[in-house]
């Protein structure tokens, strides 16, 4: 008889990247994913080397190759009058951290993903199929879910919630003391600009990172440096109130212009040159300690959802996999195995958690608060900014 399939609810990077380490190991993996589509809204993604390492390994990187591009430095200016504040080379990132920085499309990088998934025989995607529920035994899960209006069920030898942040799985392992995500009051702004659109200098291949109090905007080329990646973070005391569904909403730019009136004119120029904004309430949630109970885990924002201000979410997640892929690899019990990964994970997911949400807090300063920072930034240097980053980029486990 057939060896019961590991299975992975959901099709994000964390499914998909965790599908892959399954296979790796020898076992069978079956994704179900509740979007009829496997596809990603959003726009760009910063890949760091902590995550390219492992996109290299099971063969994604190289089907990324074109669509990503390795920026040249990192640029922190202030707000108020574009003054560079400092600038981190990742030219060395490679000779640094073992691995590139690059930023890709999301829709490339699922794309890379689901091509290396397809060419796998061990592992089954079935697309429109929610998971709405769960037991499980010594030996094995049941998983409800439903297609439409049918109910389904299918058997696995385990489960993996990598079901994002409103993780179906997690509300159903019931782990003490959680408890649900809760709205950070600030809202994300994304556009994707054709660089036919804007000043030439914008197509530079480096990430641009501008500081302003109470707000700040990230932007990069992507795509052969054929649009330019815009994301800009508000603080909003409403952002979160809302249905939490809705995720991707257009929004009408002149709230941002309005939002950013008082930056300098090159950051405004920017925000100027699309129409087309989309926002995204963003969502906090406490870490956990524990998110595995026997055969049942929990992967990516399902287990420690992130603020974006470190761009470690996605990063997270595909660590988690190669985790995943690592304790599989060296124990049989698949239950055991759920335990090792958790153990390897839980201190720094919650650490990155923790960190993420201090960053924004230092990204959002208004004065004095904000003198003293630049003032430490311009006082570090190149080389010092970069090795604080190592923690982070040169996680090899
Ligand atoms: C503004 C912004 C910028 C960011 N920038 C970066 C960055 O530069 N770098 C970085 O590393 N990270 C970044 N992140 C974080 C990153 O986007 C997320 O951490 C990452 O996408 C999480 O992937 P995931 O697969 O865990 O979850 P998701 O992407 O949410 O995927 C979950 C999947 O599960 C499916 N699903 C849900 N419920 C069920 C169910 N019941 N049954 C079956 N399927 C289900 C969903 O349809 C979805 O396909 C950013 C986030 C934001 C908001």
């Amino acid at each position: 008889m057939k060896e019961l399939p590991i299975i992975i609810a959901g099709a994000g990077i964390a499914g998909l990247s965790a599908a892959l380490a399954v296979a790796r190991t020898g076992r069978r993996a079956l994704v179900l994913e509740k979007a009829p589509r496997v596809s990603e809204a959003g726009a760009g993604i910063q890949l760091s080397p902590n995550a390219t390492r492992h996109l290299r390994r099971w063969g994604v990187a190289a089907r990324l190759r074109g669509a990503a591009l390795a920026p040249r430095a990192v640029i922190i200016r202030r707000a108020r009058d574009g003054a560079v504040l400092a600038r981190l080379p990742l030219d060395e990132a490679e000779k640094r951290w073992g691995a590139p920085y690059l930023v890709a499309h999301r829709a490339d990088l699922q794309r890379a993903l689901a091509d290396a998934v397809a060419e796998v025989e061990e592992i089954e995607l079935r697309s429109g199929v929610g998971v709405a529920g769960f037991s499980a035994d010594e030996e094995k899960v049941a998983v409800g879910a439903k297609h439409g209006l049918i109910r389904l069920r299918f058997d696995g030898a385990a489960l993996i919630g990598a079901d994002g942040l409103w993780s179906e799985v997690r509300q159903r392992l019931n782990i003490a003391g959680d408890s649900p995500p809760r709205a950070a009051h600030r809202t994300a702004w994304r556009a994707t600009i054709p660089v036919s659109d804007l000043p030439k200098q914008f197509a530079a291949p480096q990430v641009n990172l501008w500081l302003g109090k109470r707000a700040h905007v990230v932007h990069y080329p992507l795509r052969r440096g054929t649009c330019v990646n815009v994301v800009a973070i508000v603080e909003d005391p409403a952002a979160g109130g809302e249905n939490p569904d809705f995720w991707n909403e257009p929004r009408d730019p002149a709230l941002l212009q309005r939002a950013f009136a008082r930056w300098h004119g090159t950051a405004r120029d920017l925000l100027a040159a699309s129409a087309d904004w989309r926002t995204w309430p963003l969502f906090d949630r406490t870490p956990l300690a524990h998110w595995s109970a026997g055969r049942v885990t929990l992967a990516g924002d399902a287990a420690h959802p992130m603020l974006p201000f470190l761009a470690q979410g996605a990063a997270q997640a595909i660590e988690d996999a190669a985790a995943l892929e690592r304790a599989l690899s060296s124990d049989n019990d698949i239950a055991a195995a759920f335990a090792t990964y958790q153990a390897a994970r839980s201190a720094r997911a919650a650490r990155l958690q923790a960190a993420a949400r201090k960053q924004g807090d230092i990204y959002h300063m208004g004065q004095p608060a904000a003198f003293a920072r630049d003032l430490v930034m311009r006082g570090l240097g190149p080389q010092r900014m970069l090795a604080r980053q190592d923690w982070i980029y040169d996680y090899r486990e």
